[in-house]
């Protein structure tokens, strides 16, 4: 590594001990920085990767919100507002137990590089709070959703800052952070993306992260004389990324074989794979458990689990459900079973180990903030239809996605072949040709 970005990664360790997810996803994109900043001294002049790695600003706010029993909770929630340089700062909000600083730090980092590597004038940021929204009643996620809001309305805006969604956060839950939003500020706009339709949305919007992720995959196979067709598919997950990245994958020809949830692993070896309607009906009208696919459909079998999706033999892997899902381990145990490509729907689904295991034994990988930049580019897609009071087909905003993602794969491939170790290595490419752009938007506007 340049001796400027190893000493920027270690004065990074000294002051961020205990960020683990974000130290981890620092070093990952810093490291495949070096040779740029071998070649653009020009950067460390103006200490370039020093503001870069440290977020504009961090918000950290109190949740006080009633429960249906009357009693008050509390939960800690923040807004990451990572980096501006290139448009306002685009992030989801995640609703999850295990969400900290670290965490969110990590997300918002990488999401500086995605949405760089979309083309669009959007800079990257990341919130979200420890609040679980699963077993509670839509009363108690209101009154949370309108809390948060009631801070963060102030620091969020169309042209500042445009929240979405992601773990956690869906539909429902912005639908209630925006008329929260609208009945404070009294502005109707597109300060939130993954909108519901009939108030703003965008056609396309729900499928794109996975469909994104499917024609990123389908790109990287081309490029390397393979096809998802007649391909068997592991998805991990069954939310929003996973269902989309299976509806997707199997109109290209693939059988999804294997999906999860956080308690455990469905396996359906059936010609026609993973019954797709099944798995909406319990996890999208239902909000219940994946174990439910097995009570119900036969011939199928339930992991205690998720972890052991891993097992499954497969051709393709698509990790679609959380952070270092899929470690070193189960990276041998899949290439063992003849997988030949990877494509994270997820954000850092894959520990630094595995994606070792798939460089070495020659396993296309497609990391997740190409492969899944799908989703944040049709929520510019959604800002701009919202900016022109205009809803576009859900072909056209599908035109527009398949473009984007070709765009994105060419652009790593080219980084890839001119800054990396081997042409193939597309998660050093996704990083430079990320980075890039930020670079010189941040080279021309001056010490900021
Ligand atoms: P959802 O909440 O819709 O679904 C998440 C899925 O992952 C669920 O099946 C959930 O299971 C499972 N899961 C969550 N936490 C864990 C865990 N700790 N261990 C195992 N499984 C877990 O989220 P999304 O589908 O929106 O997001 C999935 C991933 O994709 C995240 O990494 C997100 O950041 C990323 N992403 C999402 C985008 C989007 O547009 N939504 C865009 C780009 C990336 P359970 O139901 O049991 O919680």
């Amino acid at each position: 590594m340049s001796d400027y970005a190893f000493r920027v990664l270690e004065s990074l360790r000294a002051r961020n001990q205990h960020e683990r997810e974000f130290l981890q996803a620092a070093k990952e994109i810093l490291e495949s920085l070096a040779p740029v900043c071998d070649k653009h001294p020009a950067y460390e002049k103006v200490s370039l990767l020093e503001r870069l790695v440290e977020p504009e600003r961090v918000i950290l706010f109190r949740v006080p919100w009633v429960d249906d029993r009357g009693k008050i909770q509390v939960n800690r929630a923040y807004r990451i507002q990572y980096s501006s340089a290139i448009g306002p700062y685009k992030g989801g909000i995640r609703l999850h137990p295990s969400v900290t600083l670290s965490l969110l730090k990590f997300l918002g980092f990488e999401q500086v590089f995605k949405n760089s590597l979309t083309g669009l004038p959007i800079g990257g940021g990341k919130g979200g709070s420890d609040f679980d929204p699963k077993e509670k009643s839509d009363n108690e996620v209101m009154a949370f959703c309108q809390s948060f809001i009631t801070e963060l309305y102030r620091h969020i805006g169309q042209d500042m800052d445009v929240p979405a969604g992601d773990i956690g956060t869906g539909t429902r839950e912005i639908g209630y952070m925006y008329g929260q939003y609208k009945r404070i500020s009294g502005l109707y706009g597109g300060v939130f993306t993954g909108k519901g339709l009939a108030y703003g949305g965008s056609l396309c919007r729900r499928e794109a992260t996975g469909y994104g992720l499917c024609y990123f995959v389908e790109h990287m196979l081309e490029e390397n004389g393979k096809t998802v067709d007649g391909a068997d598919v592991v998805v991990s997950g069954s939310g929003n990324v996973a269902i989309y990245t299976h509806e997707k994958i199997s109109r290209m020809g693939g059988r999804v074989v294997a999906m999860s949830d956080s308690d455990g692993y469905i396996y359906d070896p059936s010609p026609k794979g993973v019954d797709l309607q099944m798995v909406k009906q319990i996890k999208e009208t239902e909000r219940g458990r994946i174990r439910a696919y097995a009570e119900r459909v036969k011939g199928s079998e339930y992991h205690e689990g998720c972890r052991g999706i891993w097992n499954v033999k497969c051709d393709i892997a698509l990790p679609c459900a959380t952070q270092n899902e899929l470690d070193g381990r189960a990276a041998g145990t899949l290439a063992k079973n003849g997988c030949f490509a990877v494509g994270e729907g997820a954000n850092m689904p894959c520990t630094p180990e595995a994606v070792e295991v798939f460089l070495a034994k020659g396993i296309l990988f497609g990391p997740g903030k190409a492969a899944n930049a799908g989703g944040v580019a049709t929520s510019a897609l959604e800002m701009s239809q919202n900016s022109q009071r205009l809803s576009w087909t859900a072909e056209e905003v599908d035109e527009k996605l398949k473009g984007i993602m070709k765009g994105i794969f060419q652009k790593c491939a080219e980084a890839a072949s001119q800054y990396a170790d081997k042409p193939t290595n597309y998660a050093a490419g996704a990083n430079v040709a990320g980075f890039l752009k930020v670079a010189e938007a941040m080279m021309a506007q001056g010490c900021v």
